[in-house]
């Protein structure tokens, strides 16, 4: 059976960063679920392959046709979720699955897949940090920054539901124990 590995941080904690760095270790046969979203693609982004960007019609269709094993209301307007055929996909491949969803969708997965999955919490050095990482990405407008800074602290309160926190401080340390905690698991 598939392990699965959950990722969850506020927005523009280095999630992406970490996720795509340890799945350079093709040792861990780990592919990532790409998720539905109705958010427009940013910088390079590809359909298919960084998420399937969906209209809201769309996307509400397949929330009537019990397609998603989850989805959440992300921000305001902008839908997320993860397609059950993506799950299928992976597993049909002999691989591990890597998830990068929202906090709440984390919980939410951790509860449904249980000894099966990690979850892990990517926590950020401090909210001002946050900030900067976001403004210094230079992918979203400032409203947009805010938006997510906003939400933070509350994802942040919910960190101990989760099985593992890192704090993302430094890239290279943090990445070390990231790798070592999901390597640890999938080979136990
Ligand atoms: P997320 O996927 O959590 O939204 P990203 O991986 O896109 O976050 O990272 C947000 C920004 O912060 C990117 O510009 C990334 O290069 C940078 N970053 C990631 N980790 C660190 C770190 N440990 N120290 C400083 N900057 C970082
Ligand atoms: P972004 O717009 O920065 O790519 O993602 C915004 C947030 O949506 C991130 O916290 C990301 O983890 C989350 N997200 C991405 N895919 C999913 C998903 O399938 N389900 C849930 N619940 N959240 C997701």
């Amino acid at each position: 059976m598939s392990k699965i590995i959950i990722v969850s941080a506020p927005s523009g904690t280095g999630k992406t960063t970490l996720v795509s760095r340890v799945m350079q270790n093709e040792d861990l046969k780990l592919k990532f679920s790409v998720s539905a979203t109705t958010r427009q693609p940013r910088g390079k982004e590809v359909n298919g392959k960084d998420y399937y960007f969906l209209s809201v019609d769309e996307f509400k269709k397949k929330i009537e046709d019990d397609q998603f094993v989850e989805y959440e209301q992300v921000y305001e307007g902008r839908f997320y979720g993860t397609l059950k055929s993506e799950i299928q996909r992976i597993s049909d491949m002999g691989c591990n699955i890597i998830f990068d969803v929202d906090v709440e969708g984390g919980i939410n997965m951790k509860n449904k897949f249980q000894d099966q999955a990690l979850s892990i919490f990517i926590q950020p050095p401090s909210v001002e940090e946050l900030r900067r990482r976001l403004i210094k990405r230079a992918t979203d407008s400032m409203e947009e920054i805010e938006k997510r800074v906003s939400k933070a602290e509350k994802e942040i309160s919910r960190a101990p539901k989760f099985d593992i926190i890192v704090t993302n401080d430094d890239l290279d340390r943090a990445y070390g124990e990231f790798l070592e905690l999901i390597r640890k698991f999938l080979n136990s």
